[in-house]
């Protein structure tokens, strides 16, 4: 294991970003801590009321000046951000990394993934077309077009410090909507970093501004100004709903906890859905919303997925972020870590058999490494089926028939996404049509995703509301206008 702590990097000083202007916060203090190593990154302090204040004003002030630059200006922009993210690429990645926890090979691909949403977000916002419709006069032109919303929170967590808020931010930028970012309070230093990329990128002042602080009082202060116009959230369920409480009308987009299960049928490849789902359950150390949460295989097939996920789970490496060759490293944070050990003993106490695992790996720097752990003979009615666990876990069900395995699916409350794996085209169909998940990928598991297509939970569930990914970002976060033009008016004179 390398000591992140020896390689010699300083406290990072943390930083508010208002109308272009760096300034200390003069909120509490914020201290951001290696998951890996215990050491502090970096600190500073939150925004005082005051300052957000400030942060929303300095959007509203630089609104209506660049809701009319240029669309194709707009979407250079895009671009110049994506080019100065990568011109640090190796820096933004270590940081991300030492931050959030994860190894520095999957840090070094969300920056990546990060950029291209915001080159996706140029090409996509200059084939944003409109429509002319027919009138029933025909002196009538009617247009129908979309124009940006204002300024926008966004507010995002610690999983994907830097391909989450991208999603949001690419969109604004290319449609023409000012910003106010609220990052988590454990990954507010990359946050910073796409900040700085803003300026490098010659983004005018006001456009992005950066406010780091404490969700349930900045976040609060934030989506109750009466001069924003919209809000998108990434994070739990029982925020996006605090969140939506005060939302009153303005523009929204949630994208919630998610529970995602893998169905694994009789028919079932299993050589094929068995390296898919290991990498579905432990990749980012299961902290994504749309990880493999729940595994249901067929009773026929279990035994066989059993050693399998045992056996792919046994070759994962969970190390420190910056150690070579770790494939997972430490969970980012402690409630995140204490969930985990609540769902594991709600289930080892109720029968279920844990195989691999099942808790924090002994005599490492901090106590988040979770060892990567897989249980059997999990019930419809545990925590694990139940809830999110967002932890580095393979909790395995069985089922008898799809009917069964369809309802054991669909009774958690969220409903993001799902996977089946089966050979079958009209069981795949069936799976398609009954699961209540936004995305359904059949022969791969819940967590395959490509950042230009529909994300979102499915309407009655606690998953979210809108889609986020490419184009379908910028429509949420644009609005239609209809202009209805009569051409026949008096020349003058
Ligand atoms: P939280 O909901 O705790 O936090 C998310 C963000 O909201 C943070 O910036 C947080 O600030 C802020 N926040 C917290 N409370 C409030 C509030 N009352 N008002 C306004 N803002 C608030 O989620 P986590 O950070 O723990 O992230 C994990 C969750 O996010 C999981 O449930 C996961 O499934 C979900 N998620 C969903 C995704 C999706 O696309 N559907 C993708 C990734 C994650 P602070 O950090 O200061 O608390």
């Amino acid at each position: 294991m390398i000591a992140e702590a020896t390689r010699g990097s300083a406290t990072i000083p943390l930083r508010l970003l208002i109308d272009g202007r760096w300034s200390a916060g003069s909120g509490t203090n914020i201290t951001v801590r290696s998951p890996s190593t215990g050491e502090t990154i970096a600190e500073g302090n939150a925004a005082s009321s005051q300052q957000v204040s400030q942060a929303v004003e300095a959007g509203a002030r630089s609104y209506p000046l660049y809701r009319r630059t240029a669309l194709f200006e707009r979407a250079a922009l895009c671009h110049r951000v994506a080019e100065a993210m990568l011109r640090r690429r190796g820096e933004l990645a270590r940081d991300l990394a030492r931050e959030q926890g994860k190894p520095l090979a999957e840090a070094t691909v969300e920056v990546t993934v990060a950029t291209e949403m915001f080159k996706d977000a140029a090409e996509d916002i200059k084939r944003l077309s409109g429509e002319v419709l027919p009138s029933m006069d025909s002196n009538r032109r009617i247009q129908v077009f979309r124009e940006p919303i204002g300024v926008v929170v966004v507010i995002t967590p610690w999983n994907f410090p830097m391909t989450i808020p991208s999603e949001y931010l690419s969109a604004c930028l290319a449609v023409g909507n000012t910003v106010v970012w609220k990052p988590a309070s454990y990954t507010p230093l990359s946050a910073q970093h796409v900040a700085e990329c803003y300026l490098d990128a010659g983004v005018p002042a006001g456009v992005l501004n950066l406010v780091m602080g404490h969700g349930p009082t900045i976040g609060l202060d934030l989506v109750s100004h009466p001069a924003i116009a919209g809000i998108g959230l990434t994070g739990s369920s029982a925020t996006g709903e605090a969140v939506a409480r005060l939302a009153g009308t303005r523009r929204l987009l949630l994208e919630l906890g998610g529970n995602g299960p893998a169905i694994v049928a009789e028919d079932a490849d299993l050589d094929r859905a068995i390296p898919r789902i290991v990498r579905g359950c432990f990749a980012n150390a299961g902290q994504i919303c749309d990880s493999t949460e729940r595994i249901l295989v067929h009773r026929k097939l279990h035994a066989a997925l059993l050693d399998g996920v045992v056996e792919g789970a046994r070759q994962i490496r969970l190390d420190a972020s910056l150690s070579e060759g770790a494939t997972m490293g430490p969970l980012n944070n402690e409630e995140t870590a204490a969930k985990v050990d609540k769902h594991l003993d709600d289930a080892r106490s109720r029968g279920a058999r844990i195989l691999l695992g099942g808790r924090r790996a002994p005599d490492r720097p901090t106590q988040l490494y979770f060892e990567p752990t897989v249980l059997s003979g999990v019930r419809p009615d545990m925590l694990l089926n139940q809830e999110e666990t967002f932890g580095p876990v393979a909790p395995i069900l069985t089922f008898d028939t799809d009917e069964e395995a369809i309802e054991i699916a669909n009774a958690p409350d969220s409903g993001l996404v799902a996977g089946v794996f089966t050979r079958d085209i009209s069981r795949a169909d069936l799976y398609i049509r009954s699961l209540e998940a936004g995305i359904v990928n059949v022969n791969e598991s819940p967590t395959y995703w490509e950042p230009h297509t529909p994300f979102g939970g499915y309407a009655g569930k606690r998953s979210g509301l809108g889609r986020l990914g490419g184009k379908y970002t910028i429509q949420e976060l644009s609005q239609m206008k209809t202009a209805v033009v009569d051409v026949m008016v008096q020349t003058k004179g």
